[in-house]
């Protein structure tokens, strides 16, 4: 069969469902395995140019799992092509993945899945990814033994792998979950304001006084942007449970604080966690701490 969104005339397909509607797997050189019904096999834009196609095929290739349907050509239509470090960083992941261990040989051709893996139009550009960006100017490529092949993936390389796999890294934000009661309003303009702050983070904290569902969406989408949540547990507030637990999930690093007072009242399952305590009348001291903790979970931000 012709896939239907890089045209390619070997791919094949196998009925994978039939009810309640058909859907097929479509095993692509190019595109890779996924899984489509009729709708969005049939609904194809008519002569799509090689900027389409590769845009496309990137797309297809980069979401795995979804079930294709006809709404996912607008959607691919009204996406932006990604800039050429982004494409340097999606090729270098698919490297990694295929050649997981160090100093393994890699063996590269700009044809197949190494184009729609970073969006490559064709083996010209996908080749200028690999030698250019990613070698000679990014230098996470090398070849050891200087000149030709076998190239393998520098340790800046593996470096900057290990970057991408951090989330939100890019981030400034830090969501601050913690009860606003007065007797914890001096914490935040002492201590938890300025420490991040003075650390180049930008702290982010939504009043529970506004607290509705829409605000439990604005919570939702913060913690979810920030580069490390800050969980202060003083009042023993479930909102604050729910915000760790939440930023825990998505793997967003979890600063864990309490009033001296209130430490015993913290529920077992979050005792294992290493607190910052801190006591009303020393908050300057807890400042110091703080970032220091700050630094030492997330570093400083890019
Ligand atoms: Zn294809």
């Amino acid at each position: 069969m012709k896939c239907p969104v890089c045209l390619n005339l070997s791919a094949s397909e196998e009925e994978i469902e039939n009810a309640p509607r058909l859907i097929l797997k479509v095993n692509c050189f190019r595109c890779g395995e996924y899984k489509a019904d009729a709708s969005f096999l049939h609904s194809s834009p008519e002569n799509p140019t090689p900027e389409e196609i590769a845009k496309a095929s990137g797309w297809v290739y980069n979401n795995p799992g979804i079930i294709l349907d006809e709404a996912c050509w607008s959607q691919i239509a009204s996406k932006n092509n990604p800039s050429v470090g982004e494409k340097s960083d999606l090729l270098l992941l698919y490297l990694t993945k295929k050649f997981p261990k160090p100093n393994q040989e890699l063996a590269f051709q700009a044809c197949g899945q190494e184009l729609s893996c970073c969006y490559a139009i064709d083996k010209d550009e996908a080749s200028y990814i690999f030698s250019r960006y990613l070698k000679d100017y990014k230098h996470y490529i090398s070849n050891p033994q200087h000149g030709g092949q076998p190239f393998v993936i520098s340790p800046a390389g593996w470096d900057h792998i290990h970057e991408l796999s951090r989330i939100n890294s890019d981030s400034k934000k830090a969501f601050c979950a913690m009860w606003f009661d007065d007797s914890v309003k001096p914490l935040w303009a002492k201590s938890i304001s300025p420490a991040i702050s003075e650390l180049g983070y930008d702290p982010i904290r939504i009043d529970e006084r506004q607290h509705n569902n829409k605000i439990d969406d604005e919570i939702i989408t913060a913690i979810k942007k920030s580069r490390f949540i800050l969980a202060d547990f003083s009042g023993n507030r479930g909102g604050v449970y729910f915000e760790a637990g939440y930023a825990l999930g998505l793997n967003i690093p979890v600063i864990w604080m309490v009033r001296k007072k209130d430490l015993k009242k913290i529920h077992f399952d979050n005792r294992q966690y290493n607190f910052l305590v801190w006591e009303p009348n020393n908050l300057a001291d807890l400042k110091q701490k703080l970032k220091a903790r700050i630094e030492a979970t997330v570093g400083l931000p890019k």
